[in-house]
C-alpha cells in the first residue's frame, strides 16, 4: 500500500515522494489516520476497508468546498483511491499547536465569514456524504424545517429502528418539527457539519483551521450548537463568533434540536446511553 500512496503523490504534486516515515496519530473516531513523510515533506494520511472509496471521496469534496470560500484553512486533499484491499486520502500535513485567546477568537471570526457563504440552490449540497460512517443525504431543498425534518431527524430515526433504538415520541417530534422552527428563516449557509472540538484546531502558526468536515448548506446554528455537544469550544471562539455574526434569538431551544441529530447518529455509531440522551433531549423539546 506504501507505495502506491507514495506514487499517488509524487504524481498528483509533480514531486519525487517516498514514505520515509509513518506514525499512527490518534483522535479521530472512524479511519486510521498517520503522518507520513519523506523528503522533507509530510502528508496527513487516512485508511479503511476499499468499501470506503466514496467516504473519502466525498470528505475531499468538502475540504475542497471549505478551502474554495477562502474563509478559515481547511487541509489541501491530494486525492484518494484504493491500494491493495484499503481506501485512503490523502491532504497536506498541518502542524497543529495549542492556540491562545486571540485564535480562538479569530476562529469564531472565520466561521461567522464561512456562514455569510451562501448558495441559491436552497439547504442541502450537490452531492451526499457521511457524518461519521452514516450517510447523510443532501437533497437541494428550499425549506430548511422539510430539510432538517425529512433529511437529518427522520433519516437517523430510521436507522436507529433498524439498529433496535425505541423512540417513543418520536413521530409527535417529527410533527412538531415545522412548529419548533416557526419564525425562524435562515440563510442557506455553507456549514462544516460536524463541528466537534476534534475537529477544529489552531495551527502551529497560530492560524484556525477546520478539519473533518460533513459540509451541506444549512442552518448556521447547526455548527454552533454542535461546539456544545461535547464540552464547548474557548470562550473566545463564541465572543469571536457573536461580534461578527451575533446569534438570531431562540438559538437556545433550536439548539437542542439540532444536536438531537448529532445524538442519535451517536446512538447509530456506538449505541450506548445515547438512546436515553436523545430520549430526554426530545422531552424536552416537546415540553
Ligand atoms: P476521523 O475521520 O477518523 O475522525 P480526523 O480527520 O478527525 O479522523 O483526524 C483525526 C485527528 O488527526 C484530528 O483530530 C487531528 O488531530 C489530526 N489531523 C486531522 N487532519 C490533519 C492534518 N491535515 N494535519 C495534521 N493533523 C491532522
Amino acid at each position: 500500500m506504501w507505495p502506491e500512496i507514495a506514487q499517488h503523490i509524487s504524481r498528483v504534486t509533480g514531486s519525487p515522494f517516498e514514505v520515509q516515515q509513518r506514525r499512527s496519530v490518534g483522535g479521530g473516531s472512524i479511519n486510521q489516520a498517520y503522518q507520513i513523510s519523506g523528503y522533507d515533506r509530510s502528508y496527513f494520511l487516512k485508511t479503511n476497508q476499499a468499501s470506503q472509496l466514496a467516504m473519502f471521496e466525498q470528505e475531499a469534496l468538502g475540504l475542497k468546498e471549505i478551502a474554495d470560500s477562502k474563509t478559515v484553512l481547511a487541509p489541501r486533499p491530494l486525492g484518494c483511491g484504493v491500494a491493495g484491499n484499503v481506501a485512503y486520502i490523502v491532504m497536506d500535513w498541518i502542524d497543529l499547536g495549542g492556540g491562545g485567546t486571540a485564535a480562538w477568537e479569530a476562529m469564531g471570526h472565520s466561521l461567522a465569514a464561512m456562514h455569510r457563504v451562501t448558495n441559491s440552490q436552497g439547504f442541502g449540497w450537490h452531492q451526499d456524504n457521511t457524518i461519521g460512517a452514516t450517510p447523510q443525504k443532501n437533497p437541494w431543498t428550499a425549506d430548511w424545517a422539510e430539510f432538517f425534518r425529512d433529511h437529518r431527524l427522520a433519516y437517523q430515526f430510521r436507522l436507529a429502528q433498524r439498529r433496535g433504538g425505541s423512540f417513543p415520541q418520536q413521530d409527535e417530534l417529527l410533527a412538531a418539527v415545522p412548529q419548533l422552527l416557526a419564525g425562524h428563516y435562515p440563510e442557506p449557509a455553507l456549514v462544516h457539519g460536524d463541528l466537534w472540538s476534534g475537529n477544529a484546531a489552531i495551527s502551529a502558526e497560530g492560524e484556525p483551521v477546520l478539519l473533518d468536515p460533513a459540509v451541506y448548506y444549512g442552518d448556521r446554528e447547526v455548527d454552533l450548537g454542535m461546539t456544545e455537544v461535547f464540552g464547548g469550544f474557548p470562550a473566545a471562539f463564541y465572543r469571536g463568533y457573536n461580534d461578527a455574526h451575533p446569534l438570531d434569538k431562540g438559538y437556545e431551544q433550536r439548539k437542542v434540536l439540532y444536536n438531537l441529530y448529532h445524538i442519535l447518529n451517536h446512538f447509530n455509531l456506538f449505541g450506548g446511553s445515547y438512546q436515553s440522551q436523545a430520549q430526554r433531549m426530545i422531552a424536552r423539546l416537546l415540553s
